[in-house]
């Protein structure tokens, strides 16, 4: 087997093994981002020589017979909305185009402590403000499965990543999906913990209330292994939990779901989906049924019904104040003009993109008198019935199936140029959010002409452990369907 086909516990024990060393597993991710990256487009920097010193102490470590950590010599991929010392964080937009932080993301600090190598930062939607990642200073990032195809977002980059075998593992954020909805998209694993479980700091905020740090993979045991290594109290954040955190991977001993009681999305019109998502879903609870758990239909018509009005204003008020800061005083760039009002004007209507641009003049629109009353206060009005009904559900069942997005990957330019359509897209994903609930997309199989189809499983707050167990199961009957890199990939090189 070759390096990069290898799932992050494999590679960090072949490293520990000395089968062979961080160095050549860093290397091998960076001959693929070579080979492939000038046609993915997934990547904003590469971090090569970072990567390799990094990569050397690790190997120094186990020369000298130290513990580097569990996930020694792992190379991983962090979204360019992660703060990195040193390293340029663009959030792929102009206005922070040559921004160099002075400190770590809390999440990086925890991968580097834990033995993991960052070798690239990747592409995002403008600020994580998407479902794309076709909005960005460097271009549009390609599906790897399928190059005319977007490969979903805002965390495509990382998605793309993980799929084309650059990476076992990678790093994204998810406010509203952009970690869930581009992991399906790309026919890999990826999951958005609870809100709390995993520290904030140092990630460039987009709505602080609803942001979580997510880690993608091809197998759920990496979810369960990144999540050891990122999940942990954290002084610089308060909004992260200061709990003892469970051993996440343990949860994957779990062999059956018999004596677990599992929900299905239902009360929606099929045709309302793709139908080979709606297949993928059937699939999955037929599934849960012969592991021995017990499945009912049940329907969310709160969450259905409101959560993308409701999550729309509440994201979009929040991220009008949180991207006030970039002023062009103190972050990047800065266009001068003959008052201090000008010079605001100048910078951020050159630096922001359109649709940056959008949604931080809805926020402010939405947070003013009148507006705040008639809309800002019933979104969170709705958000706290939506909590109840969710609460309703997780008194009855361990966990609930629904789809992760409700179409297939689609063709670049195709909905760049409506944005309600895009953002109707989040439909079964903002919900979760809005709830602060766990939830990880299970890559189902692929079409016939290799497109993923996937699921997302959703389980109640601080659950995040037992949904990993149960995912687990999952995973074991479909199998491991997004492990392989794509070979359509070879092909266009
Ligand atoms: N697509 C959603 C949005 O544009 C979610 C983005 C995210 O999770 N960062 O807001």
């Amino acid at each position: 087997m070759e390096i990069y086909e290898m799932t992050a516990s494999e590679t960090a024990e072949g490293i520990k093994a000395g089968r062979f060393s961080a160095v050549e597993a860093a290397r091998c991710g960076l001959s693929r981002i070579a080979k492939f990256d000038g046609e993915v487009n997934a990547c904003v920097t590469v971090t090569e020589e970072h990567a390799i010193a990094t990569a050397r102490r690790v190997d120094g470590m186990i020369a000298r017979g130290e513990d580097p950590g569990p996930l020694a010599g792992v190379p991983y991929i962090a979204k360019d909305n992660f703060c990195t010392k040193g390293i340029r964080t663009t959030c792929s937009s102009r206005i922070l185009e040559n921004w160099i932080p002075t400190y770590n993301a809390s999440a990086i600090n925890f991968m580097n402590g834990a033995g993991a190598v960052l070798i690239a930062k990747s592409n995002l939607d403008e600020f994580a403000m998407g479902s794309s990642t076709e909005n960005s200073i460097i271009g549009p990032t390609k599906n790897p499965r399928d190059l005319g195809r977007v490969p979903g977002g805002s965390s495509g980059g990382s998605a793309a990543s993980v799929a084309a075998g650059y990476v076992p593992l990678a790093l994204g954020s998810d406010t509203g999906g952009s970690v869930r909805q581009p992991a399906a998209f790309c026919g890999i694993q990826g999951m958005k913990p609870s809100y709390g479980e995993v520290s904030r700091f140092g990630i460039v905020a987009y709505a602080s209330a609803l942001d979580q740090v997510s880690p993608l993979a091809r197998t759920v045991g990496d979810l369960a292994m990144a999540l050891n290594v990122i999940a942990r109290p954290d002084p610089n954040d308060t909004t992260c939990d200061a709990y003892d955190r469970p051993d996440f991977a343990a949860s994957l001993a779990m062999r059956d779901l018999r004596g677990k009681r599992i929900g299905v999305f239902a009360g929606f019109e099929a045709e309302q989906m793709d139908a080979e998502l709606y297949g993928a879903l059937t699939k999955a609870a037929a599934l849960c049924e012969a592991a021995g758990a017990t499945v009912e239909p049940i329907d969310l018509p709160i969450a259905v019904k409101y959560g993308v009005a409701t999550y729309y204003v509440t994201a979009l008020a929040d991220a009008s104040s949180k991207l006030g800061c970039f002023d062009g005083i103190r972050y990047g760039t800065h266009i001068d003009g003959p008052t201090l009002t000008d010079m605001y004007a100048n910078t951020r209507t050159a630096s922001f993109s359109e649709e940056v641009r959008r949604r931080i003049i809805l926020g402010t629109c939405l947070l003013t008198e009148g507006f705040y009353q008639n809309y800002y206060g019933p979104a969170l009005k709705v958000r706290t019935k939506m909590a109840m009904e969710f609460e309703e559900l997780f008194s009855r069942i361990d966990a609930y199936l629904l789809p992760t997005s409700p179409s297939m990957p689609y063709p670049m330019g195709t909905k760049e140029t409506d944005p309600t359509r895009l953002y109707l897209g989040d439909i079964f994903t903002v919900p979760i959010s809005l709830g602060g609930l766990p939830g990880i997309n299970i890559c189902m199989g692929f079409t016939p002409d290799d497109l993923p189809l996937s699921v997302q499983l959703v389980g109640p707050r601080y659950g995040d452990a037992s949904l990993l167990g149960i995912a687990g199961v999952i995973e074991r009957v479909v199998g491991r369907p997004g492990a392989a890199a794509p070979r359509k990939l070879e092909e266009v090189r």
